[in-house]
């Protein structure tokens, strides 16, 4: 029997003014049958640096302030025009680089608000539309065409391997994404009834101002094969871990 052909109608990127997010964008609009709605969002609409995705609608998003989440999908609702929002890429991120002795208050809690508040905040002020777009799809079983979230983790977050202890710490980091894989696995067992698929992705080390220019993949490599990925997704993975390059990884 055939697939079920890979056709995201709607999808937003959070913090998709430059890195990762910025290339995501990139991606889907380079697709043979581009989503109809791609909401690329930045924190600061003035000066962003999303001049070469304004074909499609840039919103202001702080994945730290409630009400400019409710706002944005309110905004996102009347684009939709009765539509659902297929996918939901909480992308947007911060790392501070701190040791075990300097980690404080501070740090800790601007992290954690930021990789692990921000995307549930964004995820349950969406679930209405994503919930919609499961309504409204034809499909059986789960996928990012249907609707899903999709939450950009770190193997930095896993407990197993704590990656490159030697060369950063960064406490705050680390729990703060193994913390948001949690969320996906919380959001993927309540969700999955609704039709809606959630799981964590590792983007790998990414050439970006958080990656930095040490890392050994392109925005344009990673965001590729997460692209490749996105197609495949099914419910097999939703509540799990999964790589850039296809691979399910340890919590
Ligand atoms: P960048 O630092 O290049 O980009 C981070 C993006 O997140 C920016 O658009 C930034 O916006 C946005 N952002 C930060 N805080 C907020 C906020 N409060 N509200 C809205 N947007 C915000 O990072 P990457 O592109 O490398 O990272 C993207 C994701 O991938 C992150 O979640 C990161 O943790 C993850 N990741 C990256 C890896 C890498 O090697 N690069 C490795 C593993 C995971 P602004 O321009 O306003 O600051």
């Amino acid at each position: 029997c055939s697939k079920p052909q890979f056709t995201v109608k709607s999808v937003l990127v959070t913090g998709s003014n430059r890195g990762i997010g910025l290339g995501l964008v990139k991606r889907f609009l380079e697709l043979p049958n581009p989503p109809e709605w791609i909401f690329a969002t930045t924190r600061e609409l003035a000066g962003c640096q999303s001049k070469d995705v304004s074909e499609s609608p840039v919103m202001s998003i702080d994945v730290t302030d409630p009400n400019s989440i409710k706002a944005a999908a309110k905004r996102v609702e009347a684009h939709l025009q009765g539509h659902g929002l297929n996918l939901l890429i909480n992308n947007a991120g911060m790392l501070r680089v701190t040791t075990m002795e300097n980690e404080n208050v501070e740090t800790m809690a601007i992290v954690y608000l930021t990789n692990t508040v921000g995307p549930l905040l964004m995820s349950q002020e969406f679930l209405p539309l994503l919930k919609k777009a499961a309504q409204q799809s034809t499909q059986t079983g789960l996928s990012c065409s249907k609707a899903a979230i999709l939450n950009m983790s770190s193997i930095a977050a896993s407990i197993e391997v704590v990656p490159l202890w030697e060369l950063r710490k960064t406490p705050s980091y680390r729990c703060s994404k193994a913390a948001l894989n949690m969320i996906t696995r919380c959001l993927s067992l309540e969700y999955k009834d609704c039709g809606i698929l959630c799981t964590s992705i590792h983007p790998g080390w990414v050439k970006t101002r958080m990656g930095t220019e040490a890392a050994l993949q392109t925005v344009e490599e990673t965001t590729q094969a997460i692209l490749k990925i996105i197609s495949t997704l099914s419910e097999k993975e939703n509540g799990s871990f999964m790589g850039w390059d296809g691979k399910i990884y340890p919590w």
